[in-house]
């Protein structure tokens, strides 16, 4: 499994990073590997496999540097903020328009699942603003997350937890076949946006990487409700309690530098930490 951190800003774009989307990547031959070791169900079709999780303002021009937006197996959004979903709207104009590949002119309708909390399709419909009697459900199939229940995308097993933010919302736990260790598996989570609570840390549970958001700062945000983001600190603690192998810092705002959430961090969690970069990439 191959995470790339396409877009790492909080909040909005950053002058340097797109907001949050990351595409999460199985090549075949880690497939065909947890097929042949059986943590992989053999039915699953022996091929690259790709998965956006969340797509923010701008995550949809550098997921184009990795992948066809026609081959897209699902994308999975952990609330409907729009540094977050923003680029859906231009998502289903690629798929509907392209001169070439779009269902206008192939008249394949992609139905891409597209999950989401209760009112994404609505949400997706406003935030494109479809003329009288346009519907999206050609191009998207819009699925909605039930607390705890896993879903199936390929050889991939996402589910969602529901976290401590404003609006529904969920952190994402991917289970799927190793890349570093073929035939094995392994557990990416990844936070979407919330404060510290204790579904966070059963999300984190054990994972061989923590994605996990730090917005606020110590001291500077203390004067916040809670209930919406992450500190260094806080993400941090969630990485302790939750023997995560390894933590990954990212929504990071433009306001909040990487070199105060990185400290703070590492001054909660023994384990390795570093700060996602965009487009970057990080390998399980
Ligand atoms: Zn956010
Ligand atoms: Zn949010």
């Amino acid at each position: 499994m191959i995470l790339r951190t396409l877009g790492v800003a909080g909040s909005a774009p950053r002058p340097d990073s797109p907001a949050s989307t990351y595409l999460v990547h199985v090549p075949a031959a880690d497939v065909a590997a947890g097929i042949a070791s059986g943590v992989v169900p053999d039915d699953v079709e022996v091929r690259d496999w790709n998965v956006v999780a969340d797509l923010g303002n701008g995550g949809l021009g550098y997921l184009q540097r990795h992948v066809s937006l026609h081959t897209l197996d699902a994308v999975a959004l952990s609330h409907l903020h729009p540094d977050h979903c923003a680029d859906l709207s231009g998502l289903y104009v690629h798929l509907k328009y392209h001169p070439e590949l779009g269902s206008v002119r192939t008249g394949v309708a992609p139905h891409l699942p597209v999950y989401g909390p209760a009112d994404v399709a609505q949400r997706a419909a406003a935030m494109y603003g479809v003329h009288p009697g346009e519907t999206m459900d050609e191009v998207f199939d819009f699925r909605t997350w039930s607390d705890q229940v896993a879903v199936r995308v390929g050889p991939l097993v996402v589910t969602p937890r529901s976290v401590y933010h404003p609006v529904e919302a969920y952190g994402l736990r991917i289970t799927g076949p190793s890349s570093v260790r073929p035939g094995e598996q392994v557990v990416l989570a990844y936070t979407g946006d919330t404060d510290y609570c204790a579904s966070v840390v059963e999300l984190a549970r054990d994972a061989d990487l923590l994605l996990a958001e730090s917005a606020f700062v110590q001291g500077r945000d203390d004067r916040v409700e809670p209930g919406i983001h992450l500190t260094g600190a806080r993400a941090g603690r969630v990485a302790a309690d939750a023997a995560a192998r390894r933590l990954v810092l990212t929504h990071l705002p433009a306001w909040t530098e990487a070199a105060v959430v990185l400290a703070e961090a590492s001054a909660q969690y023994d384990g390795p930490v570093t700060v996602a970069v965009p487009d970057g990439v990080e390998e399980l």
